[in-house]
């Protein structure tokens, strides 16, 4: 299984992801500074985290432009999926295919944390591009937040997000 998934996340040791999505590498992508967040996907997120109690769950976050239009749930493959999260290769490849045919483009990134705040760990640093978008989704809080992790300073910037 070693090499089939890409590990990030708190789980990750510090791999990067290898499939960045292209609007970061060809470096013209444009940031909104505000991001739309579907309610509906804020309640399915909710209701998901409190069930799935201490283990972690992943999402990829897909849009056109500025919004946030699909949230899509895929699995945790982390080994030990307790308060860790790896996103696999196969079903990113896989979601990002279905929705390029939907007309939806990959934006980015959720997960949750069980029990810590929602802003991202040294292991979320670590582990996500540069560039990349992480939402996090804090169970004890109730909180849903986003970041732009950059590398610098504290390792990322938080977006605003506005819910609608
Ligand atoms: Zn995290």
């Amino acid at each position: 299984m070693e090499g089939s998934v890409t590990r990030f996340g708190n789980n990750s040791g510090g791999n990067m992801p290898s499939f960045v999505p292209v609007q970061w590498t060809q470096g013209h992508f444009v940031m909104p500074r505000k991001y739309r967040f579907p309610r509906q996907a804020y309640v399915r997120v909710k209701r998901a985290a409190h069930r799935a109690d201490v283990r972690e769950l992943c999402y990829l976050l897909f849009g056109k432009g500025g919004t946030i239009d699909r949230v899509i749930q895929v699995p945790n493959r982390a080994v030990d999926d307790v308060c860790h999260h790896v996103f696999g290769t196969a079903d990113f490849e896989r979601v990002r295919l279905k929705m390029k045919k939907l007309g939806y483009k990959h934006i980015g990134y959720l997960h949750t944390h069980p029990v810590s705040e929602p802003v991202p760990g040294p292991g979320d640093v670590a582990g996500y591009a540069k560039g990349a978008l992480v939402s996090i989704y804090a169970d004890r809080t109730k909180e849903l937040r986003l970041f732009r992790i950059t590398k610098k300073g504290k390792g990322y910037v938080e977006k605003q997000l506005e819910f609608g």
